[in-house]
């Protein structure tokens, strides 16, 4: 921790800049002795700096060297930024340079580290910096943020707040035992916040599945019977002419299969062969196949027609898709009306035609509504972003459904407090309020180098 360390930031290839980062005790000493400019040990800091970097008189690049003084900076030590011409060699000399004066290379994600152990920044926003670089998609990039923006963390500093504060409840009445009546308040209270706080990590719990299916993509089925308009209105939904569309009642024999984005979210739409009894050889394969992709389909868009009088096929998808999320297209309502769904009670039901593009963008406001998808852009949606913290939650969740019954069941407060301690103590691991050295190994080799 007391060593000066640096590393290049940016990626290491042929570019117009490259930034070599230096952060530590000796940082802008090590910088000055190999700088040739101002003063740097003299100068403000937050400054730039125009100059050159010289070994023994030999100009070793052109470069502008930022000065930032501990404490308002990235690992809250003293940092600085080297911007050379990019380009491998100089960027290696530069830093080979730091290196023989006093520098070590930084490890993986050390930056970061010392951000954390410095107090800057807590685990869930050291893990969002790391999610965020490797964001690919805009939906990642917003969810990561979220995260540096420390949402998820003041949720569980207010959570173990509340812990804490029952915790220590329970302590006075283990001290003063003679006072039967503050037991029965401390149960109380027990009794009246613990459902509270487990319906906040359920919550989390909820939310980051969403998030995930989010991230993943949303799997869209397109059902219905042969000729009406799935291939067409996938065609709508994706702009393109993949799935072949014909009057031929089951021309969609195989699965055609297509990526759209809505609002940054990616549907994976999935347009199926008609589900129906059938004796056509080929097209049974479709129809086990619709069957095989209504299973994984987070929505379902059921095609109707218009045009025609609900039949026995329709009814037997309509009960298929009874406990998926469903919405019931309506097409070709370019045509007189024949359809009657009136009695059927149908949630989500959209009316398009799929000839002049009429409902299409009706249709997609109805997708995002019953996702939720603008939840997305709201600061007060809370984020899980990884494996290690839900698992936490998970874990939290469990002690506290045990504790529940323990309370119901009139179980000793000691035992009481000895679960709320653990609870606790997980949810600290989380923010890392308790960590071990192993975890934060394992945590920030994930992270680039310079970060
Ligand atoms: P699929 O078998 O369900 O995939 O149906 P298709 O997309 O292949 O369409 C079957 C037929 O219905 C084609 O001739 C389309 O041109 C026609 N069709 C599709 N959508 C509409 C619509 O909105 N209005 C009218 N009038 N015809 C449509």
């Amino acid at each position: 921790m007391n060593d000066t360390i640096a590393s290049i930031a940016t990626s290491l290839g042929v570019g117009a800049i490259s930034i070599i980062r230096v952060s530590g005790n000796e940082a802008i000493k090590i910088v000055n002795k190999l700088f040739k400019g101002h003063d740097l040990e003299n100068v403000s800091s937050h400054t730039i700096h125009y100059g050159y970097i010289v070994n023994n008189k030999e100009i070793i690049d052109e470069v502008l060297v930022s000065v930032m003084r501990s404490p308002k900076t990235y690992t809250k030590e003293d940092v600085v930024e080297i911007n050379c011409h990019g380009g491998i060699a100089s960027t290696n000399k530069v830093l080979e340079l730091l290196l023989l004066n006093g520098c070590r290379m930084a490890e993986r994600g050390e930056f970061t580290k010392r951000a954390f152990l410095n107090g800057r920044i807590d685990l869930v926003e050291a893990e969002a910096v790391s999610d965020l670089i490797n964001s690919e998609t805009d939906i990642e990039r917003r969810v990561a943020l979220q995260g540096i923006n420390g949402n998820l963390s003041k949720l569980i500093q207010e959570i173990r707040r509340d812990l804490l504060q029952l915790i220590s409840n329970i302590e006075v009445n283990i001290d003063y035992p003679e006072y039967h009546d503050i037991y029965e308040v401390t149960v109380n209270d027990l009794k009246d916040k613990i459902p509270n706080i487990k319906a906040k990590l359920e919550k989390l719990v909820k939310d980051y599945e969403d998030t995930r299916m989010l991230y993943k993509g949303i799997n869209v089925a397109i059902i219905g019977r042969p000729n009406v308009g799935k291939s067409s209105l996938l065609n709508k939904l994706l702009d393109s002419n993949k799935a072949i569309v014909t009057d031929i009642p089951g021309t969609t024999r195989d699965i055609v299969e297509g990526t759209v984005y809505l609002d940054g979210i990616k549907l994976n739409i999935i347009d199926t062969a008609g589900i129906r009894k059938t004796d056509d050889v080929v097209e049974s394969i479709g129809v086990e196949k619709s069957i095989e992709v209504l299973g994984d389909a987070n929505l379902v868009l059921l095609l109707l027609n218009n045009n025609e009088e609900l039949t026995n096929d329709d009814k037997e998808l309509i009960n298929k898709t009874c406990n998926k999320t469903t919405i019931f297209v309506i097409n070709k309502n370019d045509l007189e009306t024949k359809l009657n769904l009136d009695n059927l009670n149908l949630e989500h039901v959209v009316s398009i035609n799929t000839l002049d593009n009429q409902g299409i963008e009706v249709l997609k406001d109805k997708i995002k509504e019953v996702f939720n998808l603008d939840k997305i852009n709201n600061n007060d949606f809370t984020y899980i972003t990884n494996l290690r913290q839900i698992t936490k939650i998970k874990e939290s969740l469990n002690i506290l459904i045990e504790l529940i019954q323990e309370i119901e069941d009139g179980i000793e407060l000691d035992i009481l407090e000895m679960d709320l301690k653990e609870v606790w103590n997980t949810l600290g691991v989380i923010t890392g309020e308790s960590y071990d050295e192993e975890l934060l190994d394992d945590l920030f080799k994930n992270f680039c180098v310079g970060k």
